[in-house]
């Protein structure tokens, strides 16, 4: 009788602490990436991503360094980054990607971020010499499909890693950036009262976020760049290895990391 009260109890004990996992979970959702917001056949493609991200050569070094530390510092920084894809086609929504913060702690322990990828404007992207950036590069020259939502992620992960690394800065961005968006939205939707700000108030405002945009993007800029230059390289190593590859054998495989390329009628199907 004794055991079956003990075996009750300690039932009763695994119960309470695994509720109390759920709830912990519940408020703090995990760190690092969460794919949870992508469908089935997204996460296929945040897969293939992640491959070109680990791809080494074949003797085992990273194709990919910049790219490969910017994801790793994400995945123990104690930050969440929730990934999403969207696909509209629309003129407004040309931004081929997005970071914003949507929730900011105060402590710096635990931001809870979100990086959006637009795959249908990076798939429509026009890559040409009027979009050379003052740096010199043109993005997505010379770049697959599957590469491109590399360099606009690495794009989104420089702002991550910049912003998320300074409190100060995320704080800036929290109250510059995106109040003032919300200011702007309420302004000209229908709940235009919802903020008290003078017309002379959101104009400082808007030359204050400007300003910081122009910091962030000039940065993010400097870091695709050199994303840019190891996806040319990397893909350059790949096919020649490849060309190699089926010269000598047709199957063998090299210590390249094998990319899983969708064929062209499952590419980017929801
Ligand atoms: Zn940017």
């Amino acid at each position: 009788m004794q055991k079956r009260h003990a075996l009750v109890t300690v039932s009763l004990l695994l119960l309470t602490v695994w509720a109390d996992a759920q709830t912990v979970k519940l408020k703090y959702p995990q760190t690092g990436f969460v794919t949870e917001r992508l469908s089935v056949s997204d996460l296929e493609t945040w897969k293939t991503i992640e491959g070109i991200v680990f791809a080494e050569d074949k003797e085992g070094q990273p194709l990919h360094p910049t790219l490969r530390n910017l994801w790793q510092w994400i995945e123990t920084s104690g930050h969440t980054v929730f990934i999403e894809f969207i696909k509209f086609r629309g003129i407004s929504n040309c931004t081929a990607g997005l970071f914003t913060i949507e929730r900011f702690d105060p402590l710096g322990e635990h931001h809870i971020a979100v990086i959006k990828l637009n795959l249908t404007s990076i798939n429509l992207a026009y890559v040409g010499p009027e979009t050379r950036k003052p740096s010199g590069f043109v993005p997505f020259k010379g770049l697959g499909k599957q590469e491109r939502y590399a360099e606009v992620l690495g794009h989104e992960l420089a702002h991550a890693v910049h912003i998320l690394t300074s409190l100060e800065r995320v704080g800036l961005v929290e109250e510059l950036v995106q109040q003032t968006n919300q200011i702007l939205l309420s302004r000209y939707g229908k709940r235009q009262k919802a903020h008290h700000t003078t017309a002379a108030e959101l104009s400082r405002r808007v030359a204050k976020r400007d300003e910081l945009l122009r910091r962030l993007e000039e940065q993010a800029e400097q870091m695709e760049k050199v994303i840019w230059e190891e996806l040319v390289k990397g893909k350059r190593l790949n096919s020649k290895l490849s060309l190699l590859a089926d010269k000598e054998s047709g199957k063998r495989e090299f210590g390249l990391a094998i990319r899983q390329i969708p064929k062209p009628d499952q590419a980017g199907k929801k």
